[in-house]
């Protein structure tokens, strides 16, 4: 029978597998993950893994039996290159063959200039287990970036009672993803929670200190002495390990893959953060880090293999990704741009409300703020390009579906 070789146990890989059995793929699988750990989910990595106390946290191991799926699963190996022509990738433990094969590397989050002790990232597991000692002790931390990733580390360090400062080179939270006048907003849920937000100033370089374990060096000249660093500055495709394979990369890493996330050499497929695709809907090629998107990729992935191309529709999803912090469960869906329309939905000084964003009246993207139901009406509206009547859709009171 033909091999499926999945490279990365992390959501999507995990999912290759899962999707793969549930339409009957009959050949072998095999899942290869350069984690010791079993397979896990990441969102509660800046949740509740760390907030859990000094006791053991919270497992988020995936709840799959892979012995009972025929999946063979090899942790703790490192995919190190690929050999299309070879059917081959090689490995820091010898070389694994394939018939199809699944890249599902993932992201890896970007470091700060410098070094120094104390210096964190939040991807993995084991970056969540190094960090629980450091909210136990409730000592102060600087977090660097105040994207989703920051706001949640902030999040759960107030909660701990650490003190805590974060730093932006921007003028406001999440400047890369949201309009200035939602984003203005959420500089209030960080005076709320009691974290400081120094914006306008980028970190230049990270050394060691003397009286502190580092000193961050800021743009603006200044330096800033801590305890403990978060770097949450973003992530780029983990996929430094496919240099002169023949696989394309994009200029942001990711492997370059088609609208039936086919990668540029025969037989070879990307799923996941490490994965970039054209998307008909927006007119752009997307590459997405959330959790949504490692969830129906796959699917895209196993049916072409189990039916064929003839019964694949392209992936074209309206994306989604939700986050939670500062007491505020947040969730945004669609892709919106500066010629769209925003439109407000209750006020966004009060605990709930939504922003829709429309282009001729119809809903391009929406972001809800404590509002889970315009979200999941949102969604199937957005996918449906659905036209909105504004006035209605403006009240909050009117349900967003009948808009
Ligand atoms: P990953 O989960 O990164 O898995 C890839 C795996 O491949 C890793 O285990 C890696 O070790 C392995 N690997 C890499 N290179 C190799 C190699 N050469 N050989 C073998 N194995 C390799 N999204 C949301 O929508 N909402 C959230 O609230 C949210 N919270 C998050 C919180 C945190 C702390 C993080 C880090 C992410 C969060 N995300 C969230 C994003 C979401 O978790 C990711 O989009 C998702 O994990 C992507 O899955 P993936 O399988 O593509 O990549």
């Amino acid at each position: 029978g033909q091999r499926v070789l999945v490279v990365g146990a992390g959501m999507a890989g995990v999912q290759t597998a899962v999707r793969l059995r549930e339409r009957g793929w009959p050949g072998a699988i095999t899942l290869v993950g350069a984690e010791p750990h079993r397979p896990y989910d990441r969102p509660p990595l800046s949740k509740a893994v760390l907030t859990g106390g000094t006791g053991t946290a919270p497992d988020t191991a995936f709840d799959v039996d892979f012995d009972a799926l025929g999946v063979e699963l090899i942790l703790g190996r490192e995919a190190t290159g690929v050999r299309p022509g070879d059917h081959e990738v090689d490995t820091d433990a010898g070389p694994l063959p394939y018939d199809h094969l699944v890249l599902a590397t993932g992201a890896e989050p970007v470091a700060l200039p410098g070094g120094g002790a104390g210096v964190h990232l939040l991807r993995t597991l084991d970056d969540a287990e190094r960090l629980r000692p450091v909210l136990a002790a409730r000592r102060d931390v600087v977090v660097v970036g105040a994207g989703w990733i920051g706001a949640e580390f902030a999040t759960a360090a107030r909660e701990a009672g650490c003190r805590v400062t974060v730093v932006e080179a921007a003028d406001r939270p999440l400047a890369g993803v949201l309009p200035p006048e939602v984003s203005g907003h959420m500089r209030r849920w960080y005076e709320e929670a009691g974290v400081e937000l120094l914006t306008g100033r980028a970190v230049t370089r990270v050394r060691f200190g003397s009286a502190h374990p580092c000193v961050l060096e800021l743009s603006d000249g200044s330096s800033l002495p801590a305890w403990a660093v978060l770097a949450g500055i973003g992530a780029r495709p983990a996929t430094g390990w496919l240099a002169g394979s023949g696989v394309a990369l994009g200029e942001d890493g990711s492997v370059l893959a088609d609208e039936r996330l086919r990668a540029s050499v025969p037989d070879v497929y990307a799923v996941g953060d490490c994965a970039s695709f054209p998307s008909a809907r927006y007119g752009r090629r997307l590459l997405v880090h959330h959790w949504d998107n490692a969830l129906t990729g796959p699917r895209t992935v196993a049916s072409l293999l189990t039916a064929g191309e003839a019964e694949t529709p392209p992936y074209d999803p309206v994306p989604y990704f939700w986050s939670e912090q500062f007491g505020r469960f947040v969730q945004y869906a669609g892709h919106h741009d500066d010629r769209d329309e925003l439109l407000w939905r209750g006020d966004p000084r009060g605990a709930s409300w939504s922003v829709c964003w429309l282009r001729d009246g119809v809903l391009n993207a929406l972001l809800a703020v404590g509002r889970p139901r315009d979200l999941t009406q949102g969604r199937k509206l957005i996918e449906r390009a659905a036209v909105l009547d504004p006035a209605r859709a403006a009240d909050p009171s009117v349900p967003l579906k009948s808009a």
